[in-house]
């Protein structure tokens, strides 16, 4: 039996989990949490809406931690389990990309696993199979492009949050559809990469495959290039990091090659400039990429409660990483404080617009 953990259990990773660990006999929640949405339903010994999650985890002694909060609240459940070597299972990418060298470093002193729910690194995580990064000569992250992918930038101007959350592809939560109408998300998941398996952000490359069948490529030195390919749907991730080493089946129907047309295209930077931005505050290092996600959460609620506009989801960032210092992140308290600052001044520059 593997006992799971879950955290964000109301969220749209969190019950899809629920049904991976209903229907595998060998995994069972020892543990579920929400933020603040009852969790009426959810069948776990031990519960808790808000809170420290960390308490949590220390009751429910877990053999996995899946880690599907929203946001750079996830940052203690992360450090949590890696510091302890409790096999992790992140789909919490802002954690990552916030707290990616401490998060390594906690890693290292565990000993143990961090396997990625986010689709494009579990794609990636299948075609790397472990492989040293002197074999592979890039990393190719896929994206939609989002609901506004093919708009010019005038075009973008009076977008409301709802044609912001029709995403195309995928149903999520709000926050990171939001990021996936403006590429903070792909931005978010380039730093990701970069943590994750360790290869430079000039050899990360984002390409955008409109129906999302294909999951991410990692191009190889040998000259071969290896897809991972696929229906848009989660559970497919959620069950290879909950039962890795494993591949437990899933009710997804096999995949009807003769009905596909794969098609690829570079991103618009210019119109859609948060990707540069994020990859921008990744080669910097230190807090920016902490900075980068706490001015884009600022932000992109800002926009959800109809306070700023699309446009200016960017601007804000921007304005955010120019004034940052940048400073690394010795403890988590550097770090609580990187992002507690980039808050305040996002709030101000909300004030101001
Ligand atoms: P969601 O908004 O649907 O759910 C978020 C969950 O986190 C809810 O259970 C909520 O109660 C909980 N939560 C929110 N704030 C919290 C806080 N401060 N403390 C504790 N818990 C809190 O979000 P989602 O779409 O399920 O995404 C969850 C994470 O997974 C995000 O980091 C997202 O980027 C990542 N992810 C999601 C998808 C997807 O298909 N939904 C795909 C890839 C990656
Ligand atoms: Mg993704």
């Amino acid at each position: 039996m593997k006992r799971v953990a879950l955290l964000g259990a109301t969220g749209s990773i969190g019950r899809q989990a629920i049904e991976i660990v209903e229907a595998h006999p060998d995994l069972e929640l020892c543990a579920a949490s929400s933020g603040s949405s009852p969790l009426d339903g959810v069948d776990a010994p031990l519960t808790q809406v808000g809170g420290d999650l960390t308490e949590l985890l220390d009751r429910a002694e877990p053999d996995v931690v899946l880690n599907a909060v929203v946001g750079f609240a996830g940052i203690h459940a992360t450090l949590w389990a890696l510091e302890r070597g409790v096999d992790l299972a992140l789909a919490n990418k802002e954690s990552l990309v916030a707290g990616g060298e401490l998060a390594l470093a906690a890693m290292a002193r565990g000993g143990g696993r961090l396997l990625p729910v986010d689709s494009e690194h579990s794609a990636l995580f299948q075609c790397l199979e472990g492989r040293s990064t002197e074999q592979v000569d890039s990393l190719v992250l896929t994206g939609s492009g989002g609901p506004f992918r093919g708009r010019t930038r005038d075009e973008l101007g009076s977008v409301t949050p709802e044609e912001a959350l029709a995403h195309p592809t995928w149903r999520m939560g709000p926050k990171i559809t939001v990021d996936s109408a403006t590429l903070a998300n792909k931005g978010l998941e380039v730093i990701e990469a970069h943590f994750l398996f360790g290869i430079p952000y000039e050899r990360i490359e984002v390409v955008l495959q409109p129906t999302s069948i294909v999951h991410s490529l990692v191009r190889f030195r040998d000259g071969a290039t290896l897809a991972h390919l696929g229906y848009p749907d989660m559970r497919v991730p959620i069950s290879y990091a909950l039962t890795y080493p494993e591949r437990a089946a899933t009710p997804l129907p096999a995949l009807d090659l003769t009905s596909l047309t794969l098609e690829f295209r570079a991103p618009d930077l210019e119109t859609f400039p948060l990707l540069a931005l994020a990859r921008e505050a990744g080669e910097r290092g230190g807090t920016y990429p902490c900075a980068f996600n706490a001015a884009n959460e600022v932000a992109v609620a800002a926009f959800l409660a109809g306070r700023v506009a699309f446009l200016d989801i960017a601007g804000l960032v921007g304005d955010a990483l120019a004034a940052a210092d940048g400073d690394p992140a010795r403890d988590l308290d550097d770090l609580l404080d990187a992002d507690r600052r980039t808050r305040a001044f996002a709030q101000e520059g909300l004030r101001v617009a």
